[in-house]
């Protein structure tokens, strides 16, 4: 299905879908159980805007490659430029919205990937890697470092984090990534997971919420 940017009232946002930027490892009990070292300076990768599907409706995961991990986490997209240390009024300013997302990941190539040093791309970036529910708008929260995010599989809650655990907040994040690259409006960033990731399976009824601002439905095809 194609992908357009929209408002939970069903309100399309008219930004091109460009590149999503991730951070790793942002939640420490998430790296510590993938038995990954908590980074030391933020570890960041991208996503191009071709691997971004809606939530709903479903949505389809490769079930040749090894197995196909979710990630939930809190999406932040973003409405104006951002480049070279932005303030942090700046960072406020640019933000859109906010949405629960899932960072989809071949683990298994993953670790292959990560063991022999080489870059991640092939397990990150395949089509429908990145899946997106819609955003709600940027003052539905009065506090940044106050946000959750839950992901419900099959009725049984998977992980239930917030961004109160995130080792680097959002706005230092922004303002951190904007420094590396030129942000524009219509990019995503994708905060980092917390803690509870594993295996994604065909028929799989997943709930995914920002508690507070509703919750969203989609089935794994
Ligand atoms: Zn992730």
């Amino acid at each position: 299905m194609s992908y357009q940017h929209q408002y939970v009232d069903g309100t399309r946002i008219h930004f091109p879908v460009g590149k999503v930027v991730c951070i790793g490892r942002n939640y420490a009990e998430h790296a510590k159980e993938l038995d990954n070292p908590v980074p030391t300076e933020p570890l960041l990768f991208i996503k191009p805007g071709s691997c971004v599907v809606p939530l709903n409706g479903g949505f389809a995961i490769p079930t040749d490659r090894g197995s196909v991990h979710y990630e939930a986490e809190i999406a932040v997209l973003i409405g104006k430029p951002l480049s070279t240390r932005p303030s942090r009024e700046e960072v406020l300013d640019a933000i859109s919205g906010f949405a629960p997302a899932l960072d989809l990941t071949l683990r298994d190539k993953q670790a292959e990937l990560k063991s022999k040093g080489l870059p991640w791309e092939i397990a990150k970036c395949f089509d429908g890697a990145c899946v997106l529910a819609p955003f709600v708008v940027n003052s539905t929260f009065a506090d940044l470092g106050d946000i959750g995010i839950r992901l419900t599989i099959n009725g049984e809650v998977r992980q239930d984090g917030n961004s109160s655990a995130m080792l680097n907040p959002i706005v230092p994040m922004i303002q951190h990534m904007a420094g590396c690259f030129s942000l524009q409006a219509g990019d995503v960033i994708l905060t980092g997971t917390p803690v509870g990731v594993g295996p994604l399976n065909v028929g799989d009824e997943l709930v995914l919420e920002l508690p507070g601002t509703g919750s969203f439905t989609g089935s794994v095809r």
